[in-house]
């Protein structure tokens, strides 16, 4: 993932900073795999990678395997939030805003880990370009719905109480539909790339990509270990038609 993460930056209208690398939120970082790897692209490919978790410990595991891989201390930002919160009602087309409405329940204490910098919304960037995330599926119940069985806005439930507007998330959970939804209209450039369990529902993933206003094609990729399918990662918001020719 973080080697299409990085031809596509090369290739992406880089909309704030035409010279410089782009900014990937990491929308649930935990131990921080993925955002390791894109911290390891070149700086001209990634400036930055935005690591948000709900878990402080979470982030600091992250932080010291950072440190383990070298990840360079302004290459990393760690961020202890809900990360519907940041998506939904900090970033508006790639950009930092501000509605009136107050931050403070998730102004988290900064503190420095394994040398990298963990805090909270006072951290977040100006700008980001795009958006990777790895969500919790739901446990492993998920193996028991079968094959094609795991359906975005039935079985994918993430904890969001939105705490200015709780009729957005009445029951307080955001589906796998919404969420593509809150990432799409974070970004200015609508990539957004998502990891779903192996027996995601393929025309969930279609209608969550029309539900967020995505048109055209978005491209499946599967990964598989040892000849075993494990996950499928989506990438949405750019033309994948030059693959089907
Ligand atoms: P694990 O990968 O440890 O099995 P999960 O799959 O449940 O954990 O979740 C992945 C990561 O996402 C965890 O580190 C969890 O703390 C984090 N997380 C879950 N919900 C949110 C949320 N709403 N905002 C930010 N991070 C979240």
């Amino acid at each position: 993932v973080a080697k299409t993460v990085g031809e596509m930056s090369t290739n992406m209208l880089k909309l704030s900073h035409p010279y410089e690398g782009i900014v990937i939120l990491d929308a649930f970082c935990g131990c921080g795999g993925n955002a390791i790897a894109f911290g390891k692209l070149p700086i001209h490919q990634v400036s930055l990678v935005v690591c948000i978790d709900l878990d402080r410990n979470k982030l600091r595991m992250a932080a010291h395997n950072a440190y383990l891989y070298n990840i360079p201390t302004d290459k990393i930002v760690f961020i202890e939030a809900n990360t519907c919160f940041v998506m939904d009602q900090c970033y508006h087309d790639g950009d930092l805003f501000y509605n009136g409405t107050p931050w403070n329940c998730y102004m988290s204490p900064r503190e420095q880990y394994a040398g990298y910098t963990i805090g909270g919304l006072d951290l977040l960037p100006f700008h980001i370009d795009l958006v990777f995330m790895d969500p919790p599926w739901g446990g492993v119940d998920y193996n028991d719905l079968g094959k094609n069985g795991y359906d975005l806005a039935k079985n994918m439930k993430i904890q969001y109480h939105n705490p200015f507007y709780p009729e957005d998330s009445p029951d307080g959970v955001v589906d796998g539909f919404s969420l593509v939804k809150m990432a799409a209209s974070a970004t200015k450039s609508k990539i957004v790339i998502y990891d779903t369990p192996r027996n995601v529902n393929k025309t969930s993933l279609g209608q969550a990509a029309l539900n967020a206003g995505y048109r055209g094609n978005i491209k499946l990729e599967e990964h598989y270990l040892n000849g075993r399918l494990k996950t499928v990662t989506t990438y949405f918001g750019k033309d994948f038609g030059e693959l089907l020719r």
